[in-house]
């Protein structure tokens, strides 16, 4: 069971308190626990979380190895820094970035060779699902992103009306495209959750089947509420 937070573009010097308070903190043994604070805290972040079972990871990658790619990290930069995961295709960059799914694949490939834990993030829109698609986009992305390597890839599905908003799918939802992505996948590979996991729903949304664990945004900006989510882990 993995629980990975996402901190987005939030998070100065002062935040590195809490990543210390989560490092220090108890979780499950069967749970592992990751922070993905933006580039600027990788470095100190992961200085924090030295010695501790907590891992740091980044939120993008180039998949290039070095270059003219004027703003961007690559994977050596991410390991260097301390960073043992990594996020790919999160659909804020799907839709803000124009990353396609041939960018996540080539992203992801760069980064599992790396040695990079990586996250690959699908998930459909409110007017894909309302459309009755959800499957079919997801099925759709995971052909685009995946790549050909299986070791250390984690499947993200994170359904887009769900992040950030307090909205989350159904337990059968969930079920239902965890499902459709595990027959897609094998069973080697993890499949997160995420979108609006908080404390209150982690217990709920983490005893689904195929659910090995959750990609939490808002909730993970406080030691305490993503200590708290991560106790609701348990062995998958
Ligand atoms: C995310 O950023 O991947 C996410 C799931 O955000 P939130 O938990 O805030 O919905």
């Amino acid at each position: 069971m993995w629980i990975i937070g996402n901190w987005k573009m939030n998070g100065t010097g002062e935040a590195l308190a809490e990543i210390a308070a989560v490092a220090a903190g108890q979780w499950p043994v069967s749970v592992e626990l990751a922070i993905c604070p933006p580039f600027t805290l990788i470095e100190r972040a992961a200085r924090v979380a030295a010695g501790t079972r907590l891992r740091i990871g980044g939120q993008n990658v180039h998949a290039a190895p070095s270059g003219a790619y004027t703003g961007d990290i690559s994977t050596a930069m991410l390991l260097d820094a301390g960073a043992t995961l990594v996020i790919t295709g999160h659909s804020e960059r799907r839709a803000a970035c124009g990353e396609t799914d041939a960018d996540v694949r080539a992203k992801a490939t760069a980064a599992l060779a790396a040695g990079l834990t990586t996250v690959v993030c699908v998930g459909e829109t409110e007017t894909e699902r309302d459309s009755g698609r959800a499957l079919e986009v997801v099925a759709t992305q995971l052909g685009g992103s995946l790549p050909q390597r299986r070791d250390g890839l984690i499947v993200a599905y994170e359904p887009v009306w769900a992040i950030g908003t307090g909205r989350t799918p159904t337990p059968a939802q969930v079920a239902e495209v965890h499902a459709a992505i595990r027959s897609i996948v094998g069973a080697g590979v993890l499949i997160v959750y995420g979108g609006s996991v908080t404390p209150a729903n982690a217990a709920a949304l983490l005893a689904v089947a195929n659910v090995d664990g959750a990609l939490v945004g808002g909730a993970s900006l406080t030691a305490a509420s993503l200590l708290a989510i991560a106790a609701s882990g348990s062995e998958t």
